[in-house]
Formats: structure tokens, sequence, C-alpha cells
């Protein structure tokens, strides 16, 4: 049953995926996500059904536009291939269709927000408040889930006018204080705290060595990974918490 469970989840993320590149394209440029259909970015011409399989029409036309012979970028498949592994791996962890089902959308959004905001240095509301909301029905407890989303994004706030108080500057965006609101809707406060902290641990190392290119490297994609590896290795960071802070 969990195999056939499982299978169903991965076979959904490989079709999210396909929609979420879509989205990746499309919201960043503020073009509709339904109209026009799929089609060549470089010769315009409307994509046939067997050229919109995830995965499969990547590899079946080489990589390369049907029409135009024009190069089509391996994010497409990758992100496919991404999105439905990232399904596969909540469903192992969860083991459970609907709510592995909303925990897989809110890590598709947040990969989707994640490359979004590498390329084009925004963060569409769109995703962030999408993600969000799917998180406070991620598990069974609702009114808790969104008591630390509250929580979380009051706390944020506060810190954002301290830090920009002490710096002189504005800093954390308020897309900063979405992604915090999710973290604690997915994990809760203890673990919440704890995958902000891994994020700086992460990021730490690719701001020294990109800082000297004069390039500002985003932060949502750190809160975003180090919220799946907690999600995902929940128990072992319980552990670690209380085995090294006792709480
Ligand atoms: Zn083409």
């Amino acid at each position: 049953m969990m195999m056939i469970e499982g299978g169903i989840l991965v076979l959904f993320g490989l079709l999210f995926g396909s929609f979420l590149n879509v989205l990746i394209l499309r919201i960043p440029k503020e073009e509709s996500i339904v109209f026009p259909g799929s089609h060549c970015t470089s010769c315009n011409n409307k994509l046939k059904w067997w050229h919109n399989i995830p995965l499969i029409s990547w590899i079946i036309l080489g990589g390369k536009c049907h029409f135009c012979k024009e190069k089509i970028s391996i994010q497409y498949p990758l992100i496919e291939l991404s999105t439905a592994i990232l399904f596969g791996v909540v469903y192992y962890k969860l083991e459970n269709i609907p709510y592995g089902l909303i925990a897989g959308l809110v890590f598709a959004l947040l990969l989707g927000l994640s490359l979004i905001d590498f390329r084009y240095k925004a963060v569409p509301d769109s995703l962030n408040l999408g993600a969000l909301t799917l998180a406070i029905f991620a598990s069974p407890t609702i009114l808790t889930n969104l008591t630390n989303a509250l929580i979380f994004a009051g706390g944020f706030a506060l810190l954002r006018f301290y830090v920009s108080f002490a710096i002189k500057k504005e800093a954390l965006g308020e897309a900063d204080i979405m992604i915090a609101a999710t973290i604690g809707a997915m994990v809760g406060l203890k673990l919440g705290v704890f995958a902000i902290f891994l994020s700086a641990v992460i990021a730490l190392p690719v701001f020294i060595i990109i800082k000297e290119k004069d390039y500002e490297v985003p932060f949502i994609p750190f809160l975003a990974f180090a919220l799946f590896l907690v999600f995902i290795f929940e128990d072992f960071f319980k552990a670690f918490i209380f085995n090294v802070y006792g709480i």
C-alpha cells in the first residue's frame, strides 16, 4: 500500500513539477499562468501533447524544440525530477496521502520561490502566501500551526525592526516574514528556531565566497532548504536539540 501511495505522489510530483516550470517562467514576467498554452519560448510554436510529458518529452526530443531545434534548458526536466523526488521523500516521512500532498506542495512552492529568488531577486507573494496557507493545513493540528505561524511572523517582524535600527538600513524583507511564518507552521517553535539557525550556518560559507563578486545572495533558498532538512530529519534534530540544550 505504501509503495502504491508513494508512487502516486511521485507521479503527482512529476506533473506538479511541470506546472512549477510554468510558474517559474511566467510569474516573474507577470504573464498569465494559464494562457497561452505551452509553447516554445524561442519559436512560439504550440507544443503538442507528447512534447509536454514531464521528463520523458525532454529525453525523446533530445533536449531540443521539435520545431526550431532550439535547445530546451535542462532546468525543465531537473525541476520535474526534483519535485517528484521531493514528494516521494515527504511521503516517506509522513506515510499519509492528504498530508503528504499538502506538505509536498508547500516544499514544491518553496522550491519555485527559491529559484525565482536566485534568478530574478524577486519573491512573488502568490507563491509565498500559497506556501504559508498550505503550511497551516499540512498537519492535523491546524490551530497550533496557525498560532506558531503567527508567533514566527511577529517575531521576525520585530527582529526586522531591531536589525534595521542597528544597521541603519532596511534589513530582512517582507518575504522573509512570510517564510518565517511557514517555518513556524511546518515544524513548530523549537525546530523552527533551529531551522532558521541552520539556514544561517549553511548560508554563511556561500556568503563569504560570493561576497567578493559583489553579488547579493538571496537568503530564501537557504531558509527553504533548512526547513526541508529539519522537517524530514525531525527526529534527529529533536534529539540533537534535547541532548545539547535539554529542551
Ligand atoms: Zn521552438
